[in-house]
């Protein structure tokens, strides 16, 4: 089990790779045939699209971008985010869900997150939203130590679906409502996941999915925004194209916009992506559900847990966590040298250096964050895992979590 085969050059160590785009001939003849047109940017593919990520959604707007990221900053651009506004969101994600509020200059208010789930805590939410209302002293204690001396209102939340577990969005969207908040949802993880009967993502005003290459589903790099509400639509696309209001010429900026479009090669992958989501979501549950039945009952490792109102996981990667009192860092090395890549997820988001640095933030202020974060491991996760290489991957996880 140590001696690892060297067949693929760019994974000589390891039995099974970390993630793997699920590429196949109908997306490699898809952009051959973008290839062979004179439309390598704004064309007909991106259109196409955006039309699939509607279809399959209900929105009534979709929007390509370069990135998830990207289609992030979108939002708060047209949310009216400006310096020193609060934004309710968890430190528990991708460093982009919070960044993209500094670009702004505008201030990401922590609020910690349910243990089981890994998502924003709602209770505490409520809490800190009246709390913010309120002001002075209530407010000051879910404010940063520093950096927000200038505090302005709270205009909204961002709660992100983790690990593709959907956020319960009826909540959320009841709580953006009674207290006058936008809603934008960072949907990247977890695109086609449903809680009850509602989609991921489609409940918030504005919500974006990523198609980076591990993904669920991917254009190598991109993003899409979606959103039922028209004019916010109009004004991303035009800050997402260099600031050109609907009927401004190519050198007429009515906004101060960027270039985040998306490419055509990378939306037509996209479009074929889409058309096979269903059934990759379905791949992958099945990879999950293997993984499941390997692992249950060992010792030393906790499982995701699903809540039962959550219909479909989307599953983007698959993390499980190792018991409080081990070493999940030495676990990695082990799992590592017996070829086995894996990797700690998330890194608390607070604890970042420059967060730290702007806002003074410190060990202990997010508890059950630190506490997923320090013991959350992604272990191999990809559409086409065999069961073959589930079974590897988990009998060294068995073997190295007994060395703990
Ligand atoms: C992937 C991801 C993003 C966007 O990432 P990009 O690399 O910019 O496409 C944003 N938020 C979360 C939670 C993500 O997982």
């Amino acid at each position: 089990m140590t001696q690892t085969q060297k067949k693929d050059p760019m994974e000589p160590k390891f039995l099974v790779p970390l993630s793997s785009p699920d590429i196949g001939e109908e997306e490699k003849e898809a952009v051959q045939e973008v290839l062979s047109t004179r439309w390598l940017a704004l064309g007909p593919k991106i259109k196409a699209f955006e039309k699939a990520i509607q279809e399959f959604t209900g929105a009534k707007h979709a929007i390509a971008c370069s990135s998830g990221t990207a289609g992030l900053h979108l939002c708060l651009r047209a949310a009216g985010i400006a310096e020193n506004d609060l934004v309710l969101t968890t430190p528990f994600s991708f460093i982009s869900s919070s960044n993209v509020m500094l670009f702004e200059k505008a201030i990401p208010v922590f609020v910690d997150v349910d243990p089981k789930t890994g998502n924003m805590d709602t209770d505490l939410a409520y809490q800190a939203i009246q709390d913010l209302m309120r002001g002075g002293a209530a407010a000051q204690k879910w404010l940063p130590r520093k950096g927000a001396e200038n505090a302005g209102p709270l205009k909204g939340i961002l709660p992100v679906d983790v690990f593709g577990h959907p956020v319960n969005s009826m909540a959320w969207r009841i709580i953006a409502d009674q207290f006058g908040l936008f809603y934008l949802e960072d949907a990247c993880e977890a695109i086609g996941a449903r809680y009850l009967n509602t989609q991921a993502g489609t409940n918030a005003d504005m919500s974006v999915f990523a198609f980076y290459p591990n993904k669920q589903i991917t254009t190598g790099e991109g993003g899409m925004i979606i959103t039922n509400d028209e004019k916010k639509a109009d004004l991303m696309r035009a800050l997402c194209s260099q600031g050109r209001a609907p009927g401004d010429s190519w050198l007429a900026h009515t906004y101060l916009g960027y270039n985040y479009r998306m490419d055509e090669m990378s939306a037509a992958i996209g479009e074929v992506q889409t058309k096979r989501l269903d059934s990759i979501l379905e791949e992958r549950a099945q990879v999950a559900a293997w993984y499941a039945e390997e692992l249950k009952d060992v010792e030393g490792i906790e499982l995701p847990f699903i809540e039962p109102e959550v219909t479909r996981v989307s599953w983007f990667v698959y993390v499980i966590r190792v018991a409080s009192g081990l070493d999940r860092n030495q676990f990695i090395r082990d799992l590592d040298a017996n070829g086995i890549p894996a990797r700690p997820y998330f890194a608390p988001i607070h604890l970042q250096p420059f967060m730290v640095e702007q806002f003074g933030y410190q060990e202990g202020d997010f508890p059950i964050t630190e506490d997923l974060g320090n013991r959350g491991v992604a272990i191999p996760f990809f559409t086409k895992m065999t069961q073959a290489q589930v079974k590897t991957v988990a009998e060294v996880v068995k073997k190295v979590i007994q060395m703990q």
